[in-house]
């Protein structure tokens, strides 16, 4: 028996797989295998067997050692479709779905057999706390166990993740909500369109449960678990210890322990980011992908896959049922996929307590605070959301719009949503109007006044505020716009409830996010400020008052998902306003008081929305209506990585495909970079020739300095 094996080398390109002798060794596709490799011991992956091999008898060797954990098969065969769908190498995409590191914590534990005999003082009291884990009574109790008195045996402590708690509150489905969970039942993949509040939690949760009562696992993918604590809290309020987590924070410990919970099977749900798509789960029956449009589905580094992608081929695989949901569906989701909609928030009244952490004092049971009346302003459309005013900022001359700063003063509770962090902007000299550049990227640098410095938030280069020109000598150095910083500030000024910012700078110790987010949460009255962090998927209803500062910024990158982030961003932060029996309002400030988004977003009209967008897509050939292909070279002068960006250009010749570039990207870490995107209709043979085409050019002498990075369907 020969097994073919990958190795998990990603320093350079192999053309595995390579053979190995695997006679009386029980190996199977997805077992892990230490193989001799040349002068070195490499870690594999066996993604097939075989009876024969072209490897000469006496060349032929067995693998060193396997080891006891497995990739579960299907997984093997997604990483090897990932591999080519996304232009990797299957040595990364199957490092993707190998067991984390690490193995099971066991400790020994006693226990009487019921067989008397003579004992010491000393013994009498071991045995009386018996059974009980031994601890550094082994010696002792191995002497009990040799004379027959007590059993010792092997047991597994599980590492725990910390969580929160929350109650569990099932409801009788409303009519919108049983038929779409009807409809998920039937079997199939389908968006779930409702507005924030809608219930779609409760349909994920009961189609969960309708899966494991058919015996069949559940993946549930969320955006960040530190931004969505409330989507895991309930699923594990509701199915206890079934529910894994697996999220980058786990102790190394605690993440291999609840991979092994579900690849034993004791756990049949998987909570987690994008990687919790490729959960070790044997017959799943269910994926579901909440708040669908977010962003962090796509993973950054190479294979650049999305989970959201991955998710359908998974469920195609395995013929699981997929579920996508969100209140701002992305226009490609709508346009693929079968739409259950959940018109209207569901009304609750019932006060809801807040979410605590299992280990706070006194939790659960902290009460929300917000006892006096309401203000005025709040309302409540039909839908159960709260109505949004646009706020034009053309002839403005302060950060905050006098109606924003009434609004802000009447509300107990508010978030404001400014999408861009740091003090100010930029700065520039006021006399002979030098900008200050990040040294290493074209890029201004930001003002972070509490730092004493000014930052570059794409390399992180740091220096300290100039005092005085470093061309011309002035004193006068101007500094523009204003940050999440900077509006703390002012919002402090006029204030005297606690400020709460959320934001990169903020948040960087560990816990940070669900702390702050806690914090407010059970602030009788407060300020909820940051960037677009604010506007996930939180739930508090105690929320009157939401606004967004400079709701065009998103609007000004030159993208074609400009439209829909900008919409997805103000509709998600009016979202968070209002859920509660106070109901609410949103003020949205803007330079583009006429952007059709905006408007959209502040009518809550995403049908509107998606339908525009839509036809913009189409009569511009966007996705859905063709894939496209990024890539970028880089190197550290311009002209390799043009020369390369060129060599691809010429090389990728696919029919029904039009190439866009090479064009100069603004230089980033001391690296020129060239981008050159591929507008196909032809998907797969436009990935194969983007795929050889850039092998090529890396094995060429004159571009050895280059840098590659392929990016199918970049976001
Ligand atoms: P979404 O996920 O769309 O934001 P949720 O499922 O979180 O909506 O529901 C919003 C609130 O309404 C939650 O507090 C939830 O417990 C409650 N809820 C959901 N479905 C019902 C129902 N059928 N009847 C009463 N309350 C419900
Ligand atoms: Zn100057
Ligand atoms: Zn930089």
């Amino acid at each position: 028996m020969i097994a073919r094996v990958e190795p998990l080398t990603t320093t350079r390109r192999l053309s595995g797989p390579f053979d190995y002798a695997a006679d009386g060794l029980a190996l199977q596709p997805g077992s892990i295998v230490r193989i001799p490799f040349g002068h070195q011991q490499l870690d594999g992956v066996v993604v097939s067997l075989a009876e024969t091999t072209d490897v000469p008898a006496e060349k032929l060797v067995a693998p060193t050692s396997t080891r006891e954990d497995t990739v579960p098969p299907d997984l093997v065969d997604l990483a090897l479709w990932m591999a080519e769908e996304y232009c990797s190498t299957p040595a990364r995409a199957l490092a993707i779905v190998t067991p984390p590191p690490g193995k099971a914590k066991t400790f020994f534990y006693a226990e009487p057999t019921g067989e008397t005999g003579k004992l010491t003082d000393k013994q009498r009291e071991l045995m009386e706390r018996l059974p009980g884990p031994a601890g550094k009574d082994l010696a002792a109790l191995r002497r009990l166990e040799a004379r027959g008195l007590v059993t010792i045996g092997e047991r597994t402590e599980r590492r725990t993740p910390r969580t929160n708690v929350t109650e569990d509150r099932t409801h009788d489905l409303t009519a919108a909500q049983q038929q779409a969970l009807d409809a998920i039942d039937a079997g199939g993949s389908h968006l779930l369109h409702g507005v924030t509040g809608s219930g779609k939690t409760e349909v994920y949760l009961r189609a969960a449960q309708a899966a494991l009562a058919r015996g069949e696992g559940v993946i549930v993918l969320v955006p960040e678990i530190a931004l969505t604590p409330q989507t895991v809290a309930r699923f594990q309020a509701r199915f206890g210890d079934t529910v894994a987590l697996l999220h980058s924070a786990l102790s190394e410990g605690e993440r291999y322990d609840e991979w092994r919970r579900l690849r034993t099977g004791e756990a049949r749900i998987a909570v987690g980011p994008r990687s919790a798509v490729f959960a070790p789960i044997e017959n799943l029956g269910l994926i579901v992908v909440d708040e669908e449009h977010d962003a962090s589905y796509k993973q950054d580094g190479d294979p650049r896959y999305d989970a959201r992608h991955v998710a359908a081929f998974r469920a195609y695989q395995s013929g699981a049922r997929l579920v996508a949901g969100s209140a701002t569906p992305r226009p490609e989701t709508v346009h693929t996929m079968h739409s259950l909609r959940l018109p209207a928030r569901v009304e609750t009244g019932a006060p809801r307590k807040p979410l605590v952490f299992a280990d706070e004092p006194g939790a659960p049971g902290v009460i929300v605070g917000g006892a006096r009346s309401a203000p005025a302003i709040s309302a409540r459309r039909p839908d159960g959301l709260p109505p949004v005013r646009i706020l034009d900022m053309r002839e403005a001359q302060h950060a905050l719009h006098p109606e924003t700063r009434r609004a802000i003063l009447a509300s107990r509770k508010s978030i404001v949503l400014l999408n861009r962090r740091g003090w100010s902007n930029f700065l520039s000299c006021k006399t002979c109007g030098k900008a200050w550049e990040c040294p290493r990227c074209d890029v201004a640098l930001v003002l972070h006044r509490a730092q004493h410095e000014i930052a570059c938030h794409h390399c992180g280069h740091k220096e300290p505020v100039p005092k005085r020109c470093d061309a011309c000598g002035s004193l006068a150095v101007a500094r523009h716009g204003a940050g999440t910083e900077r509006v703390e500030h002012e919002l402090r000024q006029m204030l005297d409830v606690p400020i709460f910012r959320l934001d990169a700078d903020t948040t960087q110790a560990k816990d940070a996010v669900p702390e702050l987010l806690a914090r407010f949460h059970a602030a009788p009255a407060g300020l909820l400020l940051g960037t677009q962090m604010v506007a996930k998927g939180h739930d508090f209803p105690d929320v009157t008052l939401g606004v967004v500062l400079d709701a065009d910024s998103t609007l000004r990158f030159p993208d074609f998902r400009a439209e829909e982030r900008t919409f997805a961003l103000i509709a998600q932060l009016a979202g968070r306003a209002g859920r509660g029996p106070k109901g609410g309002r949103v003020l949205v400030q803007t330079r583009s008081p006429d952007a059709p988004s905006i408007l959209a977003a502040a009518n809550h009209d995403s049908d509107g929305f998606l339908r525009e967008e839509l036809a913009r897509r189409r009569a511009h050939d966007y996705p859905p209506f063709a894939d496209l292909i990024r890539v970028v070279t880089s190197a550290t002068a311009p002209e390799p990585a043009r020369a390369a960006a060129v060599a691809i250009a010429e090389q990728v010749k696919v029919p029904e495909t039009e190439l866009l570039g090479p064009a100069p990207l603004f230089r980033l870490r001391d690296r020129d970079r060239y981008q050159l995107v591929l507008k196909t209709h032809q998907r797969g043979a436009a990935i194969h020739a983007v795929g050889v085409a850039v092998e090529e050019a890396a094995r060429t002498k004159a571009f050895k300095e280059v840098n590659f990075s392929v990016d199918v369907d970049p976001v």
